[in-house]
């Protein structure tokens, strides 16, 4: 197996070996090679990322991914929306779990709000929200085999927006021929439910800037962005990384949270197959937490090394 490691800037640099560090434990014989992107390559020779690192991580099976800080230059294409394009990563998928619920968000990732579509003229501005029968079949096929055994909830705001109503249709057909128990909400009424009733949701399914959205809003349940991991995964290619970004104020000290990138290297590990494993090093997690092995941000005091030790331990 090759696994792409990048830990990118700030805090990437120190969650990412930590994450790192957990699947060589269960995989000592895999490919691990680092890739450099980020803000320290782009001060280094003017690009955050290269064809060089692009060909790197496309010939990966996973790629684990820490954080990239967005350079101060007006010109600046950011890396992230590059790579998920060019690999086709559609689906972005995001588990947020607790005490009796379990909610996975996924996000269609390539188009609706996204779709680069747009021009601003003096006094007006237009951005184009493109949705395709195509791109609206694929994820919610996706979402459709995550609630295998659940619900799917559809988010749409199908009673205002055509490109919704288009959206919703296929949804629907999708989650029918899949034979998977389907609902559908309107976003906004969701947001408010789903932090009110966690319990009651699977799968969430929705297009693009709504899932963005809904999916931060859902970190309140588990208090907080050092924990929530993320996947970012197409037929081809799949991307792991921390929902959190560089965090800058905190870099460098050895205080950051590693549990989000721990939990993106468990989704790794399910997605190539290593089901168990994943849900291995989530009880683990979940153990070194329930112990009081807590980093600042949790009211802990424990550095990001140790909190990676202390997981790595119950899972030996
Ligand atoms: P970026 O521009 O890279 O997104 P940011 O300043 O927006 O950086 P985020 O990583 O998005 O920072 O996080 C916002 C805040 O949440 C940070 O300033 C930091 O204090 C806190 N935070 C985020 N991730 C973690 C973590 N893993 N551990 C501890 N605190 C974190
Ligand atoms: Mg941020």
């Amino acid at each position: 197996m090759k696994i792409a490691v990048v830990p990118g800037d700030g805090i990437g640099r120190e969650v990412v070996p930590v994450a790192e560090s957990v699947l060589r434990h269960l995989h000592p014989d895999w490919d691990y090679y680092p890739v450099e992107v980020g803000f320290g390559r782009w001060e280094r020779c003017g690009a955050a990322i290269g064809s060089g690192e692009m060909d790197a991580l496309r010939e990966a099976d996973a790629i684990l991914f820490g954080a990239v800080t967005t350079p101060p230059d007006p010109d600046y294409r950011s890396v992230l929306l590059q790579i998920r394009k060019d690999l086709d990563l559609y689906a972005n998928v995001r588990p947020v779990r607790g005490p009796g619920f379990s909610v996975t968000i996924v996000r269609e990732n390539t188009e609706g709000l996204y779709s680069g579509i747009e021009w601003a003229l003096p006094g007006s501005a237009c951005t184009l929200r493109v949705v395709t029968d195509g791109g609206s079949r694929r994820i919610a096929r996706y979402a459709a085999a995550l609630a295998e055994n659940g619900l799917m909830t559809i988010g749409t705001k199908a009673n205002v927006i055509k490109s919704d109503v288009l959206f919703r249709r296929c949804a629907i057909e999708e989650a029918e021929s899949a034979g998977v128990r389907w609902e559908e909400k309107y976003i906004d009424a969701l947001c408010l439910d789903l932090l009110m009733h966690p319990s009651r949701y699977n799968v969430v399914v929705t297009t693009n800037i709504f899932g963005d959205i809904i999916s931060d809003a859902a970190a309140y349940l588990v208090g907080g962005l050092g924990l929530l991991p993320s996947a970012n995964v197409g037929d081809s290619h799949a991307f792991f990384e921390p929902v959190h970004g560089s965090a800058p104020d905190i870099a460098g000290r050895g205080i950051a949270n590693p549990v989000a990138a721990i939990r993106s290297a468990a989704m790794l590990l399910a997605h190539v197959g290593h089901a168990d494993e994943a849900a291995a090093v989530d009880a683990a997690v979940d153990a070194a937490c329930a112990a009081g092995v807590r980093t600042p941000d949790l009211g802990g005091a424990a550095s990001t090394v140790q909190v990676g030790e202390a997981v790595l331990s119950r899972m030996r």
